[in-house]
C-alpha cells in the first residue's frame, strides 16, 4: 500500500478543519487536509450574517476563502472519506481512505458533524437518487415535481419553507406530535398552497425503481392503524446531526453523545491527537468558533511536532515581526 508522511493530516476541511491547516502551513509545516468536502455544514447556508468581517455571505464563499489561504500557504488536500485511524508503534499515526494510506505526525480531528440517519428501509439504496439530506445543495433538482420532506423542530420547517417554492407539491412528515401555533415558519408554510403537514408521522419506507417513487408513511399515536403511501420524486431527511466519531472511538475519549472531548488547547486523550469544532465536545456550535478552535489545535500540533523534533515551540502565529517597537521614552 502506498503512503506519505506529512508532519500534520488534518480530517475534515470546513471552517474547524482549514483554519487548522492555514495555522499548520504557515508554519511551514507539512499538511494534508483529507475532507470528504469543502466546506461542510456552511454549505448548507446562503446566509451567513454572524461570520466577523462579512455583514452577509454565503457558506460556500466564506469557505471557498478558507480554502484558498490554507492551500496558498502550502497545505495540501485530498477528496475522499476516512474510514480508520491508527496509532503506530513509533507513535506516528496512520490514517486510511479506500486503498491508500497516509502516515502523520500529529493529527487533528475536525471533522464535523453529519446529517443523522432515518434508519428506515430504502434510505441506503436511494440515497443520492431521491433521497437527499440538504435542501438547499439539492432542492433544485426537484423543480415542480412532488416531494416530502420528513423531521423534527426548526430545522425540518426551514427547509420546508425553502423546497415549497420549488416543488409541485411539499408534503411535510412532522414526526412531533405537536407544533408551536406560534412558530413564525410554521404560519407561513400554513399559508401555501402546495404544502400539506402530516403531523406526527414517521416515515416506514422509501420505495422506488431507479429513482424514488413512493415514500410509506405510518402515524405515530399509539396503537395507530393510520397509513398512507405518498407519490414522490424525493425525500429530504432533516433530522439534525450527529458526530460520527465511530471509526476514532478506540483512539480518543467520547463523550455519551459521541463528541470528541478536547481541552481549550484542542489536546484529546491521545498524545499527538488534537481535535476543533463541532466534532468536540464545546456546546457551542458556530463557524466562527470552529475556526477558533482550529487555530488553538494546530498551534498545540505544531508545538507537539516541535518537540518530537527536540526544537522551540511557538505560542502564537506571528511568524516574522515586520516593524521594530521603538523604545518608550
Ligand atoms: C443550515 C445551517 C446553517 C448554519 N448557519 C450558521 C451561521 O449563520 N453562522 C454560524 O456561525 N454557523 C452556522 N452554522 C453552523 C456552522 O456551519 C458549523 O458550526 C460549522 O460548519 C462547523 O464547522 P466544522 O469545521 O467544525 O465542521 P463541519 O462544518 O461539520 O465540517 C466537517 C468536515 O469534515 C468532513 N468529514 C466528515 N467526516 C469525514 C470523514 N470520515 N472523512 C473525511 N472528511 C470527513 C466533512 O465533509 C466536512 O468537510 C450553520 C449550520 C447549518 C447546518
Amino acid at each position: 500500500m502506498p503512503q506519505d508522511k506529512y508532519d500534520c493530516i488534518v480530517i475534515g476541511a470546513a471552517s474547524a478543519g482549514l483554519t487548522a491547516a492555514l495555522y499548520l502551513a504557515r508554519q511551514s509545516a507539512s499538511t494534508l487536509v483529507i475532507s470528504k468536502d469543502i466546506g461542510g455544514q456552511a454549505l448548507l447556508t446562503d446566509d451567513i450574517e454572524n461570520y466577523p468581517g462579512y455583514n452577509q455571505i454565503s457558506g460556500f464563499e466564506l469557505m471557498n476563502k478558507f480554502q484558498q489561504q490554507a492551500a496558498a500557504y502550502g497545505a495540501k488536500f485530498v477528496y475522499d472519506e476516512v474510514t480508520e485511524v491508527r496509532k503506530l508503534e513509533n507513535g506516528n499515526f496512520s490514517v486510511k481512505i479506500r486503498d491508500q494510506e497516509y502516515i502523520s505526525t500529529a493529527l487533528i480531528l475536525a471533522f464535523g458533524k453529519t446529517p443523522r440517519n432515518l434508519d428506515v428501509p430504502g434510505e441506503e439504496t436511494f440515497r443520492g437518487r431521491g433521497v437527499s439530506y440538504c435542501a438547499v445543495c439539492d432542492g433544485p433538482l426537484y423543480k415542480k415535481v412532488p416531494i416530502a420532506v420528513v423531521g423534527i423542530g426548526e430545522h425540518v420547517l426551514q427547509a420546508a419553507v425553502y423546497l415549497s417554492g420549488l416543488a409541485s407539491k411539499l408534503y411535510v412528515v412532522y414526526k412531533g406530535s405537536r407544533i408551536s401555533q406560534d412558530d413564525e415558519l410554521y404560519q407561513q408554510l400554513k399559508e401555501k398552497e402546495n404544502v400539506e403537514f402530516l403531523i406526527n408521522y414517521s416515515v416506514e419506507k422509501i420505495e422506488g425503481e431507479m429513482t424514488v417513487k413512493t415514500v410509506s408513511i405510518k402515524g405515530n399515536a399509539k396503537d395507530s392503524t393510520d397509513s398512507r403511501e405518498l407519490k414522490v420524486e424525493g425525500l429530504f431527511i432533516e433530522m439534525g446531526y450527529v458526530a460520527r466519531t465511530e471509526f476514532v472511538k478506540d483512539l480518543v475519549n467520547l463523550t455519551k453523545s459521541s463528541e470528541i472531548i478536547t481541552d481549550k488547547l484542542g489536546l484529546t486523550s491521545q498524545e499527538g491527537v488534537f481535535a476543533a469544532g463541532d466534532v468536540t465536545d464545546i456546546p457551542y456550535k458556530q463557524a466562527v468558533i470552529s475556526a477558533g478552535q482550529g487555530s488553538a489545535a494546530a498551534l498545540s500540533a505544531y508545538n507537539y511536532i516541535q518537540k518530537k523534533l527536540g526544537k522551540t515551540a511557538v505560542k502564537s502565529d506571528w511568524k516574522t515581526v515586520k516593524v521594530e517597537a521603538k523604545p518608550s521614552q
